[in-house]
């Protein structure tokens, strides 16, 4: 485990915040702020009229102790959906094991109105639009951070932090001003930063359930630990 002081942590110069007053804790739906994306979203719209085709907001109640950051919204999933994680692969995994450890309750059925809850948790990506094939641009996960960072500034009982894959995890430490050599991405790794716990894992997509990057029994000892953790 690695432990970054919460006085360094203090020291350490924190991104500019996002103006609430122009773009509230979520990216306004024709948010302009990424060229590339914005054109990616407007063919999509054009081609897909009924998808929801937009920057996706976070899901889950700001007052929860735990915030899961994921990499981006999926094609099919969330981008299709406008829930995180909803109506793809990585949604099956990641609600299953919510429910197993009583971060959610209800029925998950792949769609926003399939009534499930979030309990203490709530989910948001470190970039908010769909990037074609997945790979957002490194400018896109900079731009997009303000996003992220005000997920942190609305949640005033946020304990624990868990960040689905690398760019997850780099983009988050760049909003508590840490530096990556500090708190280096590993499966299963815990960081201490100040009053949160980071908990790293790999992301649960397809390809890495596919590939054995990630078995459900991994993913699970992270929940795990997250909930030994949080009582
Ligand atoms: S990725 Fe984020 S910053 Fe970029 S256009 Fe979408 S919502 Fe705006």
């Amino acid at each position: 485990m690695t432990t970054i002081s919460r006085t360094e942590n203090k020291r350490r110069a924190k991104p500019a915040p996002a103006d609430p007053a122009l773009y509230g804790t979520d990216p306004d739906r024709n948010c302009p702020l990424c060229p590339r994306l914005v054109s990616f979203r407007e063919a999509n719209r054009a081609r897909e009229p009924e998808w929801f085709n937009a920057p996706v907001p976070s899901f889950g109640d700001p007052n929860s102790r735990l915030l899961i950051v994921g990499l981006a919204p999926g094609m099919q999933g969330a981008n299709r959906t406008g829930r995180p994680f909803t109506g793809d692969y990585a949604g099956d995994l990641l609600y299953a094991t919510l429910l197993e450890y009583g971060f959610a309750k209800g029925k998950y059925l792949a769609r926003p109105d399939d009534g499930l809850k979030l309990v203490d948790c709530r989910i948001g990506n470190a970039v908010h639009c769909v990037p074609p094939q997945n790979k957002p641009l490194p400018v896109e996960i900079n731009t997009c951070r303000q996003f992220l960072a005000t997920k942190f500034e609305t949640m005033p009982n946020l304990r624990a932090v868990m960040v689905l894959g690398r760019i997850a995890h780099d983009s988050t430490l760049k909003v508590l001003g840490l530096r990556a050599a500090e708190a280096p991405f590993t499966h299963g790794a815990v960081h201490r930063a100040g009053s949160l716990t980071l908990y790293d894992s790999y992301h649960c997509s397809r390809y890495n359930t596919n590939t054995g990057v990630l078995t459900p029994k991994m993913f699970r000892s992270v929940f795990a630990k997250i909930r030994e953790d949080l009582g």
